[in-house]
């Protein structure tokens, strides 16, 4: 069927309501596909096909507590594609994760292993249940059971799983271990993400935040800023966080605010990161008391003015409510989805470069793809080995969006959809459709 501009109107996914939803992630997704799909003109069977998830998975999870009560959780699995090959994408464990979130970040996986150039569809998982509520052996029974629950989900040429919010390497270990003892052999490339001493590799716990600062200072580059004559704001102190805050510190940046669950810290003259790195690990891993700097609220860290801004926390922090307000010249997406679809154009018209999750945070899945080649091929690379081949990678995919960008005179995010959208069309255009 021809292209027409008034299509995507019948079948699963139709056109957005009358007003977009600022809470859906998924219609978040949906709102840039759509712009994406009108300039690759995209037919209505291809539109169809790519924005509707190959498999959606959804488990009930017993778990007897430690008080020998028996408590139901509920899981996901969400396959968004694999026409690239095995599916991958992290699992988190949150009380609010739904399965529209899931089916969002799936599908942000999708086009974030295209525009890396790794051979992955997309996938997400999650668990709704409280991990701070949890004792560890709670959260083991849990991960294990959720793991036995995706047996026919799972596999190292399947769908491979990795960390997420609230999901690390120990979790990744259960998972990796439940999976081989049902194999009947040891599975190492069945998830990523494990500790290096199950066959995780150097560099990937540092990937997500090494990545963030790469395309940023490429982007600084374009802006002719030098990294040391720049201010910085983070918003969120975990994995991600931490590490674009360290790395940026590192290039001489001068970091005037970092922020977690207990609040935003600020500090005119720049705050030591590593002091702050070190002071979590001897506070509950909170920032909370930490001296030397000023207490701000979320709102302020985010409308700071500064020359880079990286939400690194969750989705939705930047929307039509306070885009307007926003003071950066550059926005990096540490997190999925920070910043809503409603809130594009806004900083568009600000002038603001924002450097789109789907490429900015994809430095974890490309180094999930180093690991994951390591484990098959029983060889581990050096930590310098893995941080260049990233480092490569990651500058590629930021040179070939600017280039889109440039060429169509679309934003970097448009530019990363329809860069990503069309890698995964062709290649199914030459699979063809099995039947
Ligand atoms: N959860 C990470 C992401 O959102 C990593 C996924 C992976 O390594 O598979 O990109």
């Amino acid at each position: 069927m021809p292209y027409n501009k008034n299509m995507y109107t019948t079948g699963y996914y139709k056109e957005p309501g009358p007003k977009l939803d600022e809470e859906s992630p998924f219609e978040s997704m949906m709102e840039r596909f759509r712009f994406a799909a009108d300039i690759l003109e995209l037919d209505e069977g291809m539109f169809q096909y790519l924005a509707s998830p190959v498999k959606q998975v959804i488990v009930s999870i017993p778990v007897v507590m430690d008080s020998g009560d028996i408590q139901v959780f509920e899981g996901y699995r969400v396959i968004h594609d694999n026409v690239l090959g095995p599916s991958k994408g992290g699992i988190r464990y949150a009380p609010d994760v739904t399965i529209d979130e899931v089916k969002a970040l799936a599908a942000w996986m999708t086009w974030k292993c295209a525009i890396v150039n790794v051979p992955f569809g997309g996938a997400k998982g999650g668990v709704r249940c409280n991990p701070k509520e949890l004792s560890k052996g709670e959260l083991e029974r849990l991960t294990r059971r959720y793991t036995a629950n995706m047996l026919e989900v799972f596999g190292p040429d399947r769908d491979i799983p990795a960390p997420d919010m609230n999901t690390d390497e120990q979790i990744m270990a259960w998972i990796m271990d439940t999976y081989s003892m049902n194999a009947h052999k040891t599975e190492t490339a069945v998830v990523t993400g494990k500790p290096i001493i199950l066959g995780g590799s150097q560099g990937r716990k540092e990937a997500t935040g090494r990545g963030v600062v790469t395309v940023t200072l490429a982007a600084l580059n374009k802006l002719r800023i030098l990294p040391n004559k720049c201010t910085v704001s983070v918003q969120g102190f975990g994995n991600v966080g931490s590490i674009s805050a360290k790395l940026m510190y590192e290039q001489g940046a001068k970091i005037i605010a970092i922020s977690d669950i207990t609040g935003g810290y600020y500090n005119k003259d720049g705050i030591d990161i590593p002091k702050a790195i070190e002071y979590t690990k001897n506070n509950n891993g909170t920032l909370e008391g930490f001296p030397n700097a000023e207490k701000i609220t979320n709102d302020e860290l985010l409308q700071m003015e500064c020359d880079v801004l990286i939400p690194a926390a969750k989705e939705d922090q930047i929307g039509k409510h306070n885009a307007p307000k926003i003071n950066a010249r550059i926005i990096s997406e540490g997190a999925n989805g920070p910043v809503t679809a409603n809130a594009d154009s806004i900083l568009e018209d600000k002038g603001i470069m924002v450097i789109p999750d789907i490429l900015a945070n994809a430095g974890g899945v490309t180094v999930s793809y180093f690991e994951w080649v390591q484990d098959r091929q029983g060889y581990f690379w050096t930590e310098e080995r893995v941080n260049r081949r990233l480092n490569r990678m990651m500058r590629n995919a930021f040179d070939n969006l600017f280039e889109v960008s440039e060429n169509h005179n679309i934003t970097l995010r448009q530019a990363a959809y329809v860069f990503g959208i069309d890698k995964v069309a062709s290649t199914l255009r030459m699979r063809g459709i099995y039947a």
